[in-house]
C-alpha cells in the first residue's frame, strides 16, 4: 500500500490556518491525508479582550493562543500542529536565515508531498503573512537541495506548492459588510491584489465542511471578534464557507488551469 500523501501549511499566526485554509485541512485530513501545520509565532499581539479586562494575563497570550491552534488541528483532523515564538508583528524583522533554518529543518522532518504558505499579499497586506509566504518558498528551495545543511536533517524536495489568497469577490463583498477592515487595508504598505478567478491555480470546494471548519473556528477562543466578523459575513456573503481558493507557486506557477484538488497529478504518479 502506498504511503499516505503529506500535506502541510507554513502561516504566521495560530489561526491561519484554520480560518483561512480550514476546509481544505479538513478534507484532506478525512481521506487519510496526514497534515502538519507549522506556524511561525504564537500570536501574542493578538485580540485578548479589551484592555482592563483581558482574557488571559498578557505574558500568557501567545501559549494560550498555541493551544487554541492545537486544540482546532485536533478538531480538523490534523496530524501535528508546531507552533515556534518568532514575534508577532514583526516576523519580517527577524533575520531571514534563522526563520528558513527553522522551516527548513520542520520541511525535512515532516516531509510533505504538498506544501500551503501564504500569498504574496499574505491575503490582505499582513506584514507577517507576506514574510511568512516569503521565507516558506526559500525554506522550501533549499530543503531539497541535496548539499544544504544536512545537520538540518535528509534533504527533501517538495513536489507541489499553493499559496492561499482572498478572492477578489470576497474581498468586494468585505467592503460593503466590514468597512472598517478595508480601511485598515488601506493603511497597509502591501494592498491585496485583485485575485479573480482566471488568476487562480486552485479553487477548493469545502461547503460540505463548512460546519465543521466553523467548529474548529471556535477552538480559536480568545479570537472571539475575529470568529463573529467571518460568521456575520456568512449572513451577507453566503459562500464565504463555500471554497478556499490558491494560486500555484509549483510547478506551472500561477493559473489557469483552475484544479479542484491540491495532489491532482500526483494521484496518478
Ligand atoms: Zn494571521
Amino acid at each position: 500500500m502506498k504511503d499516505p500523501f503529506v500535506l502541510a501549511t507554513i502561516l504566521a499566526h495560530p489561526d491561519d490556518e484554520t480560518f483561512g485554509v480550514g476546509g481544505t485541512l479538513i478534507r484532506y485530513a478525512d481521506e487519510g491525508v496526514h497534515v502538519h501545520s507549522l506556524c511561525l509565532t504564537q500570536g501574542e499581539k493578538g485580540w485578548n479582550g479589551v484592555p482592563d479586562r483581558p482574557l488571559v494575563p498578557s505574558e500568557e497570550l501567545g501559549a494560550k493562543r498555541a493551544a487554541e491552534l492545537s486544540e482546532a488541528g485536533r478538531r480538523m483532523g490534523v496530524t501535528s500542529t508546531t507552533c515556534l515564538t518568532y514575534p508577532d508583528g514583526d516576523l519580517a524583522g527577524v533575520a531571514e536565515d534563522r526563520v528558513v533554518r527553522d522551516i527548513v529543518r520542520w520541511v525535512r522532518q515532516v516531509r510533505p508531498d504538498v506544501v500551503i504558505t501564504w500569498g504574496p499579499d499574505g491575503g490582505y497586506g499582513h506584514p507577517d503573512h507576506i514574510a511568512a509566504g516569503e521565507r516558506a518558498l526559500v525554506a522550501l528551495e533549499l530543503a531539497g537541495i541535496e548539499r544544504h545543511d544536512l545537520g538540518l536533517g535528509p534533504p527533501h524536495r517538495v513536489r507541489r506548492c499553493y499559496r492561499f489568497v482572498a478572492a477578489a469577490d470576497f474581498v468586494e463583498g468585505l467592503r460593503t459588510i466590514n468597512p472598517q477592515f478595508v480601511e485598515y487595508m488601506e493603511t497597509l504598505a502591501v494592498k491585496p491584489q485583485r485575485w479573480t478567478r482566471d488568476r487562480l491555480g486552485a479553487a477548493i470546494d469545502i461547503s460540505a465542511v463548512a460546519d465543521r471548519k466553523i467548529e474548529a473556528m471556535r477552538a480559536h477562543e480568545t479570537q472571539e471578534p475575529d470568529y463573529s466578523a467571518w460568521i456575520g459575513a456568512r449572513e451577507r456573503i453566503p459562500w464565504v464557507f463555500a471554497e478556499e481558493v490558491f494560486i500555484r507557486q509549483y510547478p506551472d506557477p500561477g493559473g489557469p488551469p483552475l484544479e479542484s484538488d491540491l495532489f491532482g497529478q500526483l494521484r496518478s504518479s
